[in-house]
């Protein structure tokens, strides 16, 4: 379950856990028992898969800092390889 921060007027922010089904309910203070408001965040993506983290990080790093490359990324010096099968020669090209 996602947890949501409220604030009071009176005692201030304040965390519940609760299900997303009941995140547009209303919401009283522990402390007080006011209506209390919700607080929009950012997202928590820190604590998730490590590939994912890798990722975000590597996206910040090139919007700050693009890596500089001597030629196109991705792509192999091997060569395509070629048949010498010549029923091959008989299949339909693009
Ligand atoms: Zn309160």
């Amino acid at each position: 379950m996602p947890t949501y921060t409220h604030r009071c007027p009176a005692c201030g922010e304040f965390e519940q856990v609760r299900p997303m089904a009941d995140s547009g309910t209303a919401v009283r203070c522990p402390g007080c028992g006011a209506a209390a408001s919700r607080v929009f965040g950012a997202p928590a993506l820190r604590g998730g898969d490590p590939a994912m983290r890798r990722a975000l990080d590597a996206s910040a790093a090139s919007a700050d800092a693009p890596a500089v490359v001597s030629s196109v990324p991705g792509r192999s010096r091997r060569a395509t390889p070629v048949t010498r099968d010549p029923r091959h020669q008989a299949l339909p090209r693009p």
